[in-house]
């Protein structure tokens, strides 16, 4: 597992704010990422300008999404992902009139089929096949192919076909050019067509120890890392207008309990058998435990839900 640590200062390079282009500097204290997925060093960067913190080399290396190296993909090649709860205030609040949607990094299709549930005629897109054939197989979605945006940005031109409704969760802070990558989300959306996504919030509770206990949040897997500011920045720049940012994804207080006495019940297993007798009381302190980041996750919540709109 690679790790954040303070080293030297990288030799004298010039780097400019992915948002904004304005020239960056390193993150005070200095960060770096020893990759293990492919042995690259990453640095980390901050904007003056915009606060958005990205990670140099900004550079997507496409592999890491195939091999299987972070658990989430490996529900999602199981079929077994729940659904993901950073995407509800989308289904709070859809619009009335339906029409085509598309869901950009669709993963299982679970999105893309309550959008048909609801209307939408469900269309998707993501570079992982495994995913794809889940999509395909648990939720008949024929219309989920494993493409590039470029490639299906092309086809979707030469057919001259556009969408009412694009979302895209959990896909911009994995974007080494989030500005072309919205581009692209422009012209394939109809006049007024709603944008809708999630991106995890650089600010949310309990962030170190999350990125200590698991790569996911580093590059080459995400090299963005967004706060409510630099994101509301970036969509206004890419030419969106109404936008709006919430921070959701706090789990509930039952939630939380629930998954500590998985935990628990998970690492109990492992345990000599003179240790057993600990697992029950242990079980039963989650309700008291489980009070911390029920409150932390209140006011720092886990995921920024934004909903804009293409200029009509
Ligand atoms: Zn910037």
């Amino acid at each position: 597992m690679g790790m954040v640590m303070p080293s030297e200062t990288p030799a004298e390079l010039i780097v400019h704010c992915a948002t904004c282009a304005r020239q960056a500097q390193t993150f005070a204290p200095l960060c770096q990422h020893h990759a293990t997925h492919n042995r690259e060093i990453y640095t980390l960067y901050s904007c003056p300008a915009c606060q958005m913190l990205f990670w140099w080399p900004l550079k997507a290396d496409p592999s890491v999404y195939e091999s299987e190296g972070f658990e989430a993909y490996e529900d999602y090649h199981s079929g077994t992902r729940p659904f993901p709860r950073w995407a509800e205030p989308l289904f709070r609040a859809l619009p009335k009139n339906v029409g085509a949607a598309l869901d950009i990094g669709c993963g299982d299709g679970a999105v893309l089929s309550r959008l048909a549930e609801a209307g939408f005629e469900p269309n998707g897109i993501d570079l992982d096949q495994k995913s794809i054939q889940v999509a395909r197989g648990k939720f008949g979605l024929d219309k989920a192919v494993a493409m590039t945006l470029e490639d299906y940005t092309r086809a979707c031109q030469e057919r001259g076909q556009r969408f009412d409704l694009i979302t895209f969760f959990e896909v911009l802070e994995h974007q080494d050019s989030p500005q072309n990558f919205l581009a692209q989300v422009t012209s394939l959306g109809n006049p007024c067509c709603l944008i809708a996504g999630s991106v995890p919030n650089r600010d949310r509770f309990l962030a170190r120890l999350d990125r200590k206990l698991s790569d996911g949040d580093f590059p080459p897997h995400h090299f963005l890392w967004f706060a409510t500011r630099p994101l509301k920045h970036l969509l206004e720049r890419a030419g969106f207008e109404d936008v709006s940012i919430t921070r959701i994804g706090a789990l509930s207080y039952f939630q939380i309990v629930g998954k500590l006495r998985s935990l628990i019940s998970r690492r109990a297993k492992f345990w000599s058998r003179s240790m057993q007798f600990l697992a029950p009381p242990l079980r039963v302190a989650a309700y008291v435990v489980a009070v911390v980041p029920w409150i932390g996750m209140r006011f720092s919540p886990s995921h920024l839900f934004f909903r804009c709109r293409v200029p009509g």
